[in-house]
């Protein structure tokens, strides 16, 4: 069969290798999946380059991107061709004459005529080839290329996402009536982690810089949802600290254990040193601090350096002590630097800081406002502590007004369920 669709459908692209034939039309041609990147990337985007028979401009942007480097940690998969019947016969909708694209099993209703719906949801094999494809890969973020409105549709997905599409292509961002049976309601609303939406590229075939825009962008976005590259740097952490460390939750959160469960908050801190490892032996030597003279000496999960450099310390599984009151629910989150100006003036380091933060997030469910500086550590509804003297205790590090801005920048970025 892929010799008769590579005959009636010349937009096809050349080369076969590598393609995964992931199902078949309603005449038997086949669908097909490219996937570019390493299949043990945590991270996929899907990109679909056309799904109406008389709209494949997207399809230029897939041959692209067949080609694509994606970003450490994310995959591309390419479905050039959603609807090749309809492509085949350069008509809206598929060989049973229905819009695929109100065929999907949410919210569908009857309808008639170019938007046809088909005789009940999900009755076409196009989109049961699509479902089951989206339900065996979970695409973190999918995008569907239509034609012509000249738009970055939105919708419920996230809107961040959509944001940095728009800016990247530069079609503004619209929103459509809402209708029934479109593939993309199905995502999000089955998916509501992950997110899709529609581009609407402009009519006739994209010139040669539209369609390199096109790409970028989705190079862009998926740069975006990457996974921070985290180097591994463990300082000791045996029997005698977890015992240090459960004796000490014992003594200050009445917890017999020494594991972090379910962290709901992140706290950020800088060293008050100019380079990383003075850090490091500090945290490593598990010895009572000048300050409060306990045991198990002090320790962040993660240490940020100046360059950007991500380095954990201490499995998320493990409590640290970083933060009085808080250290049996919070991540901690060092910066190398002497005051918090000096994190917030350096681009490389606060924007290690902000995807860091934003990944374990998006991993643990933690709400942007429990993501706090050390100077807040009172006033968390997390807060608590057993030795009175104790209750009041901070330190200068990231007070409210630093801390506020740092959070505006976090919601910048895409959601916690983006960049889990
Ligand atoms: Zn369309």
């Amino acid at each position: 069969m892929a010799a008769a669709a590579a005959a009636s459908a010349p937009a096809a692209p050349v080369q076969s290798a590598g393609w995964e034939t992931i199902g078949h039309s309603a005449h038997d041609r086949p669908i097909r999946a490219l996937l570019v990147g390493s299949p043990r990337a945590r991270v996929k985007v899907l990109v679909v380059g056309q799904v109406h028979g008389n709209e494949p401009a997207g399809r230029a942007v897939i041959a692209r991107l067949r080609s694509a480097h994606p970003p450490r940690g994310t995959a591309l998969w390419l479905v050039d061709d959603a609807n090749p019947d309809g492509s085949a016969a350069g008509t809206r909708n598929n060989a049973n004459g229905v819009d695929l694209n109100r065929n999907f099993p949410y919210r569908w209703q009857p309808q008639d005529g170019v938007y046809e719906s088909g005789p009940a949801p999900a009755s076409e094999p196009e989109t049961q080839v699509m479902q089951r494809f989206i339900e065996r890969e979970r695409p973190r973020v999918t995008l569907w290329y239509h034609q012509a409105l000249r738009i970055v549709v939105k919708s419920t997905g996230d809107p961040v996402v959509e944001r940095l599409y728009s800016a990247r292509s530069g079609l503004p961002r619209r929103g459509l009536p809402r209708y029934h049976g479109t593939a993309v309601s199905w995502q999000n609303h089955g998916f509501p982690g992950d997110s899709a939406f529609v581009v609407e590229l402009p009519g006739g075939p994209l010139p040669n810089a539209g369609v390199r825009r096109h790409a970028n962008a989705v190079l862009a976005l998926a740069r975006a949802i990457a996974p921070p590259r985290v180097v591994s740097k463990p300082i000791p952490f045996g029997d005698d600290r977890r015992a240090d460390m459960a004796e000490y939750a014992q003594r200050h959160y009445s917890i017999r254990d020494f594991r972090l469960r379910d962290p709901r908050v992140i706290v950020e801190h800088y060293t008050a040193t100019s380079s990383f490892q003075p850090v490091f032996d500090y945290f490593s030597r598990n010895e009572p601090d000048p300050e409060l003279h306990e045991l198990p000496g002090i320790c962040s999960h993660f240490v940020i350096d100046r360059d950007g450099t991500l380095y954990r310390l201490v499995p998320t599984s493990i409590m640290c002590r970083h933060t009085v009151g808080l250290n049996w629910t919070a991540v901690g989150i060092e910066h190398v630097g002497q005051s918090d100006g000096d994190v917030m003036g350096n681009p490389r380091q606060l924007a290690a800081s902000l995807r860091l933060t934003r990944a374990l997030q998006g991993r643990y469910g933690i709400r942007t406002r429990d993501v706090i500086g050390h100077n807040e550590n009172r006033s968390s509804p997390f807060h608590r502590e057993r030795v009175e003297r104790l209750r009041t205790q901070t330190h200068a590090d990231f007070p409210k007004p630093v801390m506020d801005r740092y959070r505006r920048l976090l919601r910048r970025l895409p959601a916690p369920a983006s960049v889990r």
